[in-house]
């Protein structure tokens, strides 16, 4: 796979980071995962917007503009011979002698696009996943894309060695913040939609900003909320979001099993009306 890593192209094989790199060392790196779809970058617009914030709330910025990241994901997606994938987008704080502040460093942020290919088409009914609950460990700021995912590592390969899809985190009074990758959502008994609010516990997910979107456009009532785990126990679907995985139903969380064990109507439409949105 032709990569560019450091201002240069070049196979993942031959990429190199220094390891003084800040992101190697301190997870002082943000990123992105785009995916892209039979020549359509999916929400892209929001993504590149995403990474440049989460690197000024994080006290950088890169010196790269978005078309010219633009120019460089399209050359890699061209040149690797891509239909479906995703493309990584990883800056970090830069490289410089290891100290914990970087104040007064000369540092210039280190930019590396990765491409994946991805075989099969997407499909758009897929099976329900089961999902496990644990609390968030995370620091306080998981609003903010960056690359310290350990707690999230850990609670995802906890959910996959166990056959559950994900491991959704909760706060400390039990409400649900979101997914180890993905936005959390459930449609209530009286057919709200509802997903957590932007209160600084959980990621933007920029899936979710379009599936609000998409929701709102179908007249379907929607509400930014906590959920509780009495919530789930009497909802009648619940779905996680990301952009790796769409909409993806949940038919049960921990012992309480959702809409009998089956992949809810309302959960399908919309991974539909995502996709087909994305055509
Ligand atoms: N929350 C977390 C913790 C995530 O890692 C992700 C995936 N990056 C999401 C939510 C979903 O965000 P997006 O829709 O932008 O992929």
């Amino acid at each position: 796979m032709l990569s560019y890593v450091n201002n240069k192209f070049c196979s993942l094989h031959n990429a190199k980071i220094s390891v003084n790199d800040r992101g190697y060392q301190f997870g002082d790196s943000v990123y992105e995962v785009i995916f892209y779809k039979d020549g359509k970058f999916l929400d892209l617009e929001g993504h590149l917007k995403r990474l440049r914030k989460s690197m000024s709330r994080i006290d950088f910025e890169l010196n790269f503009s978005d078309s010219a990241i633009i120019t460089i994901m399209r050359r890699l997606i061209i040149e690797n011979n891509i239909k479906h994938g995703s493309i990584y987008i990883q800056v970090s704080r830069g490289e410089y002698s290891r100290d914990h502040s970087y104040f007064n460093m000369p540092l210039k942020p280190i930019l590396v696009i990765l491409p994946k290919k991805i075989k099969e088409d997407f499909k758009i009914v897929i099976p329900g996943i089961k999902v496990y609950t644990t609390f968030d460990t995370r620091w306080n700021n998981p609003d903010i894309k960056t690359t310290q995912l350990l707690p999230n590592v850990l609670a995802k390969t906890k959910a996959i060695k166990n056959g559950f899809g994900e491991a959704l985190f909760l706060d400390k009074k039990s409400y649900v913040t979101e997914g180890s990758s993905s936005n959390f959502w459930i449609l209530n008994e009286n057919n709200i939609l509802i997903t957590r609010s932007l209160d600084g516990k959980i990621l933007a997910g920029i899936t979710r900003d379009s599936i609000l979107n998409c929701a709102k456009n179908k007249n379907i009532v929607v509400k930014e909320k906590k959920i509780s785990l009495d919530d789930i126990k009497d909802c009648k679907e619940a779905f996680i979001t990301s952009a790796s995985s769409f909409v993806t139903p949940v038919i049960q969380v921990d012992k309480m099993i959702i809409n009998d064990g089956k992949v809810g109507k309302f959960s399908n439409l919309l991974r539909k009306t995502y996709l087909e949105m994305n055509d």
